[in-house]
């Protein structure tokens, strides 16, 4: 397939990365607002929204072949972590590792330097979602989180319980627009009649159903699927710990997408992509097929006991992917054996996570939740029977 580009980058070169007012390089994110703010002339504003700037927003109907915004190109193994940008200010050399971070500061005349362009190693994304939710407001959450959650909790992780320790982490998605065409075929049965017959001492219902062939195709378009694109976050094994958890705090309103500017990662963290489209095929393939699926069915409802698909076919006719980070508020413990986490979604608030059980109490509460139980149940026999 046809492979097009576009290119995101804002025309700034690597290194200051002015006030658009006074030209300090003093900048960074005020949550409060979800601007920018120059900490010299007190100036605050925004990035445009990468949408309509970069023309992400054309029909997704027009897609053709492979589309890929410059910041979720393809990774190269040899890409340097580390980098060395030349201060425009007095020319000297800084060196940057963007495992570290994507700002430096001149050693000699302490202008801040940010790495603005997209490298091929996966630091810097299309676009981002600042932090609107604050560091307090976020702490706040986390503390009513574990307090609600403290008579479960272990005893020494409620004593070591330290809030404060949250860190702003920005993390990499690859967002996918998909021109699908899907093709479905099955079963389907509409219920003609429902009766019941004796069985021995019992009574059982029985229905009859006329069996139907049925078949969908259809073309669909679908917006903004949010692919993980950390294959650090992948390892995690969220299944001996929880569920994971940055799924959990979802939705992001990715639609609010900015154009990347480093200084909104100051005093963040940002994990970097390390996947890219090539590696990332076969998870968008279930997920839109998944998408395809739920709105087939949701087209069969005279189907009244349901539709099986026993074939289901999904083309893409054109794709586009565009890297984006999304703001997240993360406090982790380590109880000895696991890594709890608390996530705080950094737009909305959405607050998930797992805490270090006391195993004593969750069995006493169950035991009595079980003999409640039976009471209850014995009750419903006694009415029924
Ligand atoms: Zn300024
Ligand atoms: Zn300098």
């Amino acid at each position: 397939m046809a492979e097009n580009h576009i290119d995101t980058s804002t025309g700034k070169a690597d290194g200051l990365d002015k006030c658009p007012k006074c030209g300090s390089t003093e900048i960074s994110l005020r949550p409060a607002t979800g601007m920018l703010i120059c900490h010299f002339c007190r100036h605050e504003w925004a990035e445009s929204a990468i949408e309509a700037q970069f023309g992400l927003d054309s029909a997704i109907g027009d897609l053709r072949g492979t589309t890929i915004a410059s910041g979720a190109g393809s990774l190269q193994e040899s890409a340097e972590d580390v980098l060395t940008l030349k201060c425009q200010a007095c020319g000297a050399d800084v060196v940057v590792n963007t495992q570290e971070a994507l700002q430096s500061r001149c050693h000699w005349c302490r202008q801040t330097l940010s790495i603005n362009t997209q490298q091929p190693n996966g630091a810097v994304p299309d676009g981002l979602l600042p932090f609107s939710i604050t560091r307090d407001n976020a702490i706040a959450r986390i503390d009513q989180f574990v307090k609600s959650r403290r008579f479960f909790a272990h005893p020494k992780f409620v004593k070591e319980f330290a809030p404060t320790e949250v860190v702003g982490v920005y993390m990499p998605y690859l967002l996918l627009d998909a021109n699908t065409h899907l093709d479905l075929t099955g079963f389907g049965e509409v219920q003609t009649r429902r009766y019941t017959r004796k069985r021995g001492d019992d009574e059982v219902t029985l229905y009859d159903a006329d069996v139907y062939q049925v078949a969908r195709s259809f073309d669909l378009h679908i917006d903004d699927v949010m692919l993980e694109s950390s294959a650090h976050r992948a390892d995690i094994d969220w299944s001996r710990n929880t569920n994971n958890i940055i799924n959990t705090i979802q939705p992001f309103d990715v639609k609010a997408a900015v154009a990347y500017n480093a200084n909104y990662l100051r005093g963040f963290t940002a994990e970097k992509r390390d996947l890219d489209v090539s590696a990332l095929g076969g998870e968008a393939h279930n997920r839109l097929l998944s998408i395809g699926r739920q709105r087939a069915t949701e087209t069969a409802g005279k189907y009244d006991r349901g539709v099986r698909w026993e074939t289901e076919h999904l083309t893409l006719k054109g794709t586009r992917w565009v890297a984006i980070s999304v703001p997240v508020w993360l406090y982790s413990y380590f109880d000895g054996k696991l890594t709890h986490f608390v996530a705080v979604n950094g737009r909305t608030g959405e607050t998930m996570g797992s805490v270090p059980i006391r195993y004593g109490r969750l069995i006493t509460v169950s035991v009595i939740i079980g003999i409640v139980g039976t009471v209850v149940g014995g009750f419903l026999d006694f009415f029924t029977g």
